[in-house]
Order: structure tokens, then C-alpha cells, then sequence
């Protein structure tokens, strides 16, 4: 057994991974031959992931807030408290806040030693990301 007291620093998403303010703190990350990994993800208003996929698959439930997600090629959605996504092996895809709410979520993910957690693309633009805007203007009434 192994108990990790709350005292790891919060990390601040990378800029090669994310546009805007996100902030990540570990919850699981055991080592191998666990592939599980978790990740409890905050997004400020209007950050969100750049475009990316992964190689097993990514689980994300949303605990708080307002946020958007987008499978390429598809919709974009509106997620809310409670809502569980699955994005599928190697589905391109992105997620994050509403232009006006923040999001909250919990990110489950796999990799082993040949596969990486995730694979990051180009950015969400504020053209694509304002496509939300405009078709979820409803998002916060
Ligand atoms: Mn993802």
C-alpha cells in the first residue's frame, strides 16, 4: 500500500498541449505494470486542448462546470457534471471549457511501452473553437 498525502503541486498545462489556462493534479498514476493513468483537469473559460488522440482510448467525466468536445469531422457537444466521455483508439479529437464557464474533469488514460498516453496535434483555433460559440450560445442560459 501506498498513500500520496495531498502535496503535489498542481501542475500548469503545457502551451504544446493546450490553448489558455489549464491546470492538472494527479490522481492516479501508478507504475508499471499498471497502464492507468488519472488526471483531474481544469479548465479556465474558453481553454481547451489542441486537437490529439489516444493510442488506448481516453475516458473523461465531468465534474464541474461547462465544456464542449468535438471528435474530428463531428458536432461539437456540450458536456456537463456527470457526463462520461469515451474517446475511442486513435478517434482525433479535442475537449475543454465553454467560451464563458470553466470545466472540471477527470481524465483516464492508458499507455504502456508501445503506446504513448496521448499524441498531440495542431491547436484548436479560435475559428473552430468559435464555431462553439456561435452554436452554443445557449450554452450558459
Ligand atoms: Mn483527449
Amino acid at each position: 500500500m501506498q498513500i500520496v498525502r495531498s502535496s503535489i503541486q498542481t501542475a500548469k498545462g503545457p502551451q504544446d498541449w493546450f490553448t489558455g489556462d489549464v491546470y492538472i493534479d494527479v490522481v492516479a498514476a501508478a507504475p508499471s505494470p499498471s497502464r492507468v493513468s488519472a488526471n483531474l483537469v481544469h479548465f479556465m473559460p474558453g481553454a481547451r486542448t489542441h486537437w490529439h488522440r489516444h493510442a488506448l482510448g481516453q475516458t473523461v467525466f465531468v465534474t464541474e462546470g461547462v465544456g464542449l468536445c468535438q471528435r474530428r469531422g463531428g458536432p461539437i457537444e456540450v458536456i456537463r457534471p456527470g457526463d462520461r466521455v469515451l474517446f475511442e483508439a486513435d478517434e482525433e479529437h479535442w475537449h475543454g471549457a465553454a467560451p464563458d464557464r470553466l470545466i472540471v474533469h477527470l481524465a483516464i488514460n492508458e499507455a504502456d511501452d508501445d503506446h504513448d498516453a496521448a499524441e498531440w496535434l495542431s491547436p484548436v483555433t479560435d475559428e473552430e473553437y468559435g464555431l462553439a460559440s456561435k452554436d452554443h450560445s445557449c450554452v450558459t442560459s
